[in-house]
Order: structure tokens, then C-alpha cells, then sequence
């Protein structure tokens, strides 16, 4: 529904396709036609520019109760993101089906959400080349090229993104789990909300460690978290070597603007 707002406001692409709203308020999962269908859609009207599509991140405050379990004690460190992904090896399966048949029909990249390790990763491309070789011998076309990225958005995958980065295409760092498990503020707690700083140095030393990180490997770093669509942070970002924000389709001619009036020289001094 975003799609027309966001290319009358002068988006390149999409960063973030949040995938779980489509398994939102139904008590079944989409089958697999059905997120094709989906991501088709996206791909078709957001051509020839890229879209982005991240992994089923149910859990945490993304309670979907028809698949979630309800009974963690400490949600946000559960089953949540990728973790309930390798757990649930059908809907996974089904769900990299859909995005591998969609990349057949548009730039598409595929990412994963709240990564923490490198055994974790190894096993989602695992199951990335595994949903390839069926779809292989049932003749059905996808991208072979399609660029495979994580988010990051756990300080573990921050303070290990040099191994990581060995493994994937392209880092999207999610600011708003990054900075909740960084500083250790729930990102939804109101009563503590002031203590929830995207400046704060611990965070900014984070942010520089990823970026250096992606820079060695050549790699690219993107931000999807909503640090990237605030102006006050846009200098900042630059200069770090953040090379793609993504934001909320409103947010984007104000990000522009002063990307458009900075010198990048600038901006890493
Ligand atoms: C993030 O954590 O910054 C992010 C973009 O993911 P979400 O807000 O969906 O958790
Ligand atoms: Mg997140």
C-alpha cells in the first residue's frame, strides 16, 4: 500500500519489507503462492529498483499469537526472528521458495533478521541453497545472483560482524533492536524511553564497528532501523560510511534534502 507514496516521494528501492505483516491477524500462515503473489507485486511496481525482503521477525513485540508461543518469560531474548525461522524448517522453506521464485521477475535481495552467530547464518544459507536445488529440479526460475544479507540488530552481531561479513552480500543495520539490546532499554517501555539514545557513544562505537567491518570485506551496509530516516542523524550516518538508509516513505524528501546539501568529506571528518 506504501509503494505509491514511496516512488512520489523519490525512493531508490526498498530497504525493509517488513515480510511478517502478511502473516498477521489470519489463523494460517500464506501458502506459498500466496506470498509469492505478494512479493511479486512489490517487485513488479517497485522495478527496476531493488527490494529488499527480510525473512519472516515474528516474536519479541511482534506477537503474532496463531504462531507464536505465548508463554516466554523474556520475549524480546526468545524464539523470535531468525530463531523462530530455523525452528519452523517448513514455513521457512516455504517462505525462501516465494522469495527465490519472486527474484525471478525483478531486482530482489533476501535478508535475515536478529542473526547473532556465524553457525546460525551458515545454517540459514544452508536452507537458502537447499529451497534453491529443489527449485532447481522442478525447472522453476530464480535469481541465482540474488544478494543474501543479515540484519544487524543484536550487539553480538555487531562485535563479530568481521566474521560475519565474510559470509553475506550486504549488512542493514536495525537501530531500533540494536539500541534496545545495546543500551539494554526496551525499545516499547515509555517509562524509560529517555534513556533510549541513538547517539549514545556505546551505540555510535557499534555503528563504527560494523561499517569498518563491511568496509574490509567490501561489502555493503545499509540502515533500516529508524535512525536512518531522521535528518538530525543524517550527517553522521554519511560519514560513517552507511551507504543506503531506508526509511518511512514520508521521511524521505527531508533525508535527501541535507544528504544533497553535505559534502561526505565533511561529514567523516
Ligand atoms: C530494527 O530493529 O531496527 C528493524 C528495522 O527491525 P524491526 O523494527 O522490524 O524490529
Ligand atoms: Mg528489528
Amino acid at each position: 500500500m506504501e509503494i505509491s507514496l514511496a516512488l512520489s516521494q523519490g525512493t531508490e528501492g526498498v530497504g525493509l519489507m517488513r515480510s511478517e505483516f502478511l502473516f498477521m491477524g489470519r489463523t494460517e500462515p500464506p501458502d506459498e503462492d500466496e506470498q509469492f503473489s505478494a512479493y511479486l507485486e512489490v517487485v513488479e511496481r517497485m522495478a527496476p529498483h531493488p527490494v529488499t525482503i527480510r525473512t519472516l521477525d515474528v516474536g519479541g513485540d511482534k506477537f503474532v499469537p496463531e504462531i507464536n508461543l505465548s508463554d516466554e518469560m523474556n520475549p524480546a531474548m526468545g524464539l523470535r526472528g531468525i530463531r523462530f525461522s530455523l525452528n519452523e524448517k517448513q514455513m521457512f522453506n516455504v517462505q525462501l521458495r516465494a522469495i527465490l521464485r519472486a527474484s525471478a521477475h525483478g531486482p530482489v535481495r533476501v535478508m535475515f533478521p536478529m542473526i547473532t552467530g556465524v553457525a546460525e547464518l551458515r545454517e540459514c544459507l544452508m536452507r537458502l541453497e537447499s529451497a534453491k536445488n529443489e527449485l532447481r529440479q522442478e525447472g522453476v526460475a530464480f535469481d541465482e545472483e540474488m544478494p543474501v544479507g543479515i540484519m544487524i540488530e543484536t550487539p553480538s552481531a555487531a562485535l563479530i560482524a568481521d566474521q560475519l561479513a565474510r559470509h553475506v552480500d550486504f549488512f542493514s543495520i536495525g537501530t531500533n533492536d540494536l539500541i534496545q539490546y545495546c543500551l539494554a532499554v526496551d525499545r516499547a517501555n515509555e517509562h524509560i524511553a529517555y534513556l533510549y539514545e541513538p547517539l549514545h557513544p556505546a551505540v555510535l562505537r557499534a555503528l563504527s564497528l560494523i561499517c569498518e567491518a563491511a568496509e574490509k570485506n567490501g561489502i555493503a551496509v545499509s540502515m533500516c532501523g529508524e535512525m536512518a530516516g531522521d535528518p538530525l542523524y543524517t550527517l553522521i550516518l554519511l560519514g560513517l560510511g552507511i551507504s543506503e538508509l531506508s526509511m518511512n516513505p514520508s521521511g524521505i524528501p527531508r533525508v535527501k534534502r541535507i544528504l544533497r546539501q553535505v559534502d561526505k568529506a565533511v561529514s567523516e571528518e
